[in-house]
């Protein structure tokens, strides 16, 4: 028999039992035992923590158990707080820590839960269907399970930030409203992207809609707006964030604007600005995640636009650099675009240029 330690308890808003989906969407605190403080050391390393804890108010246990959605499943087939041992896992993620007080996102556990461990939680792979890759997003998406799309989103982006989070919330609002949640890279869905800022890595990765895949069309408006569409339908619909966003975010968030400001317009502050940023960011854009689509967005129905196949062109050799390139692509007598010495178009943080400078 081993004897389990509490190292800490949770501080949470939510004191009875409640929605465990709209829990994950609030912070809450986890006050660690000064005795275990040193083990807590480099932990904000971590963007996200496995949380084992108790469920304290939880007595006895039901082997069959109705679930969240209403199934009748086995209590290990399930997550009951009703089981012959009584721990619950979560994976949050680590929005701050500051000396013995945890503050995270995602967390399902009543106010004085008591804690009985913590793990550093990098993304399981596992959970990717080799059939059907896009199968464990699609389920986030119909669970609203918005902060574990924005952490994969992370992958792609490479930072946490408010723009990826609006393209993640604005990509399941417009799926659900349209009804798609089966996209397969298979050309059945046209996402058209307004900006090519952090928003549109939110899009790409959560609708799954990309250049690669005959999916995206960027549109050089600079609005942070997303169009989706699915082939055959008469109506898409579009999602475009709220004009006083901006300063709703200022509001709620004045570090992480102060250093925006610091770090990204003025490219300029020390490392430890950086490395404040990205956590700001990081706090700014959970946040983000738990807000209302009615304080984000506003949501129309529009014409449907969606692309044509992907057209199959055959290949040909430039004669100057010997490469292969689309034949629609030649210009005069079969040359490659670069040879032929043209200015070539090109999509960067400016938008799309004509010129290559
Ligand atoms: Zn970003
Ligand atoms: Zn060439």
């Amino acid at each position: 028999m081993i004897s389990l330690q509490t190292i800490g308890a949770v501080k949470s808003k939510f004191k009875k039992k409640a929605d465990p989906f709209e829990m994950k969407k609030h912070e809450s605190k986890i006050i660690i035992k000064e005795e275990f403080k040193e083990g807590l050391y480099r932990i904000e390393e971590s963007s996200h923590i496995l949380i084992i804890f108790g469920f304290h108010l939880s007595e006895g246990y039901d082997l069959k158990h109705k679930n969240y959605f209403g199934e009748l499943k086995g209590v290990f087939a399930a997550r009951s707080p009703r089981r012959p041992s009584p721990l619950g896992t979560t994976v949050v993620s680590l929005i701050d820590r500051k000396d013995t007080v945890l503050t995270v996102q995602g967390l399902d556990a009543l106010d004085e839960t008591p804690v009985y461990d913590i793990k550093p939680h990098h993304p399981d792979f596992t959970a990717v269907n080799l059939s059907l890759p896009r199968l464990w997003i699609n389920s986030l998406v119909k669970t609203d399970t918005i902060d574990e799309l924005l952490s994969f989103a992370g992958i792609l982006h490479g930072h946490y930030c408010p723009g990826l989070a609006l393209g993640v919330k604005a990509s399941v609002t417009a799926m659900k409203c349209i009804q798609e949640l089966n996209n397969d890279g298979m050309e059945n869905l046209t996402a058209i992207t307004e900006t090519n800022s952090c928003f549109a890595d939110g899009i790409q990765i959560i609708t799954g809609c990309t250049f690669g895949n005959n999916a995206l069309v960027y549109r050089d408006i600079g609005k942070t707006a997303l169009t989706l569409c699915r082939r055959g339908d008469k109506k898409g619909i579009r999602v475009c964030v709220r004009p006083d966003f901006f300063e709703l975010l200022g509001k709620k968030y004045p570090e992480f604007v102060r250093l925006f400001d610091l770090v990204i317009k003025q490219r300029a502050g020390t490392n430890e600005d950086l490395a404040a940023f990205k956590t700001e960011g990081r706090k700014a854009s959970f946040g983000v995640s738990a807000m209302s689509d009615d304080d984000l967005f506003r949501v129309s129905e529009v014409p449907a636009a969606f692309l044509p196949f992907a057209p199959i062109t055959e290949s040909l050799i430039c004669p100057e650099c010997a490469e292969s390139f689309m034949a629609s692509k030649a210009v005069g007598n079969g040359l490659c675009r670069s040879c032929a010495g043209e200015i070539l178009p090109r999509l960067d943080g400016s938008g799309i240029c004509c010129s290559e400078n």
